[in-house]
């Protein structure tokens, strides 16, 4: 409801900042979550494998990556729609994430197709960036994240569910045919689910990346990139810790240029 439901969205926010703090914001979250293969989610998973292959083959891909991407950064596009192919068709790979937190069931995609954009702005480079996240441009994540509806039903009509009452609050029972779970998930669906990341990607330059491996920032001097950004792939997971082992990484790195 907090995402469906403006009302419920704005008396939830001033109970949140009233004092004593009350409502839905104030509720700790579940700590449980499955992570799964596309294998786990939809029998059509070696189907959309091929599609993200045949979309890279027939240059097709190039056509999802914001306008104006260079020619290194279709190449390093191309060389990262190989890699999630296979983990896509991997049975033992984990792309989604499925927290338990009561309702509404909730999923993550972990390694999305698309791809967005951080740009200077080309009235006032001091401004805020110009930022596009491209969710859903790549038309094969639609095709993943709707199958997880269908996956989430199945989960909650089983005997055990069924005995705890559950009842479908989202996307609700109205729902059902394939265009309409579609509308749905792209209403209800949060871009970046606050993790963004692979801005300045660790990959070579003629990929479109932005930082070797020692984290300097190619053809700029003194400077190197410790943060989400340099991942060249969202990690299959919440991304805080691997911030930790960049920043770790990075000490090291430092240390050792030093001394
Ligand atoms: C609401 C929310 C919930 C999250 N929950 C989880 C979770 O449960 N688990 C998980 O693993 N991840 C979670 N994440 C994601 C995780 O927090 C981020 O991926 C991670 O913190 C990113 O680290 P970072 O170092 O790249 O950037 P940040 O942590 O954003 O660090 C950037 C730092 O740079 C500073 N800064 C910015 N501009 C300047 C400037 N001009 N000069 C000096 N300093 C500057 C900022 O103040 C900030 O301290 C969550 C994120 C959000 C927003």
């Amino acid at each position: 409801m907090l995402f469906t439901n403006e009302t419920y969205l704005q008396e939830s926010i001033e109970a949140f900042y009233a004092t004593p703090s009350g409502g839905p914001y104030t509720l700790s979250l579940g700590n449980t979550a499955v992570y799964l293969p596309l294998a786990n989610i939809t029998t059509s998973y070696k189907d959309i494998a091929s599609s993200v292959r045949q979309q890279a083959a027939s240059g097709e891909a190039a056509s999802y990556l914001p306008a104006g991407a260079s020619r290194s950064v279709v190449n390093g596009y191309l060389a990262q729609l190989k890699v999630l192919a296979a983990a896509l068709e991997n049975p033992t790979y984990p792309i989604f994430e499925a927290p338990f937190q009561g309702p509404p069931g909730v999923g993550f995609l972990l390694k999305p197709l698309s791809r967005g954009s951080v740009l200077l702005d080309p009235e006032d480079h001091d401004a805020e960036p110009v930022i596009t996240y491209g969710t859903f441009e790549n038309p094969l994540d639609m095709d993943i994240v709707a199958s997880f509806v269908p996956l989430m039903r199945s989960v909650y009509s089983t005997p055990t569910m069924r005995a705890m009452g559950v009842v479908e609050t989202a996307p609700g029972p109205e729902v059902q045919d394939d265009e309409q779970i579609r509308e749905w998930v792209r209403d209800a669906t949060v871009a970046s689910f606050q993790h963004p990341c692979c801005t300045a990607a660790m990959m070579p330059r003629e990929m479109g990346g932005v930082v070797g491996n020692d984290l300097k920032v190619f053809g700029v001097k003194g400077l190197r990139v410790a943060d989400a950004s340099m991942m060249s792939l969202l990690p299959g997971t919440h991304t805080s810790a691997t911030c930790y082992a960049i920043g770790e990484k990075a000490a090291d790195i430092i240390i050792q240029a030093w001394s």
